[in-house]
């Protein structure tokens, strides 16, 4: 009988890294939190990934299993085929080869991927796109992004950084995106511009569930926001249907815990905007924040079957 194995996972966000043991099959056997502490810079944060994920081994290890590969996800534009973090705004990588790191710290084969494909990636294989074959993953939080995966992988693009779905330009002449442009949907309908959006027309700040909240029991500037936030998205995603034509949209990220407050009426402007096109299944995620990391070990298993 071959021993149990276990694939290292590390998801790394800005502020948290979420790190799992997952089993070949899926399932998750262990999972640990550790704060990123980008504040220390790149170097250091790249040691304390290098450091959990030997962690990690050792664990397996104790538990009686063999660990057989490393897999790690990180925001920004990611170089998956050589392994680099390219280029990262809240960790501050830049051309970091984190996959020939981990391998040479853990003697172990690595996969590095992008945080968002990663979750996009497990969404479609074991999450709320199963089965569906071509998905478009679309996370919205401080701002928004999108993996599209077509029976079981994700695209890449040719510089690491397809699926920027939230730089599509959905208001022209609107509030300025981080990335210096005004109107791109980001700008419009992330977690952070509904919290931003609210202020400038009440007075007060609120976050994104505050204003959905409010929105819900009535109140009629953050109904306002909501419907604008709802329009600008169905925007975008009917933009997104139109480049990729999937069977189903996964939406994940905070603002998705909104659930039917936001599907409902999504589906509906969405469904407005549909001409020829056909009409994609349109549902919240069901992994919660575990998908990037379970996406970090389906990485590492695909590049394993590969070797
Ligand atoms: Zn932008």
């Amino acid at each position: 009988m071959t021993p149990a194995q276990a694939v290292v996972a590390l998801d790394v966000g800005g502020t948290g890294m979420k790190c799992a043991l997952v089993d070949p099959d899926g399932t998750v056997l262990h999972t640990e939190r550790h704060p990123t502490g980008a504040e220390r810079g790149p170097a250091a944060v790249v040691d304390t990934i290098l450091e959990v994920a030997e962690g990690l081994a050792g664990k397996a290890r104790a538990d009686g299993r063999t660990p057989v590969a490393v897999g790690m996800a990180v925001p920004g534009v990611v170089d998956e085929a050589r392994g680099v973090a390219v280029w990262s705004a809240n960790v501050g990588f830049r051309d970091v080869p984190l996959r020939e790191l981990a391998e040479a710290r853990l003697g172990l084969p690595a996969a590095l991927g992008h945080d968002v494909r990663a979750g996009g990636l497990a969404e479609a294989r074991l999450g709320a796109g199963r089965g569906a074959g071509h998905v478009l993953f679309v996370a919205i939080g401080t701002g928004i992004a999108a993996a599209h995966v077509v029976h079981g992988a994700a695209a890449v693009g040719a510089h690491g950084a397809a699926g920027e779905i939230g730089h599509i330009l959905v208001r022209p002449g609107g509030p300025r995106c981080g990335c210096g442009r005004p109107g791109c949907l980001e700008a419009v309908a992330s977690a952070s511009a509904v919290g931003r959006r609210y202020a400038e027309l009440a007075g007060e700040p609120a976050t994104a569930a505050e204003v959905a909240a409010r929105a819900a029991a009535g109140e009629s500037l953050a109904g306002q926001v909501w419907r604008e936030t709802v329009e600008a998205l169905a925007d975008g995603l009917a933009s997104g249907q139109a480049l990729f034509d999937v069977a189903t949209i996964v939406l994940g990220g905070g603002l998705a815990q909104a659930g039917a407050q936001l599907l409902d009426p999504l589906r509906a402007a969405l469904h407005e905007r549909m001409t020829f096109h056909r009409e994609p299944r349109l549902v919240a995620a069901a992994l919660g924040d575990e998908a990037g990391c379970l996406g970090a070990a389906l990485l590492a298993l695909d590049d394993l079957e590969k070797r």
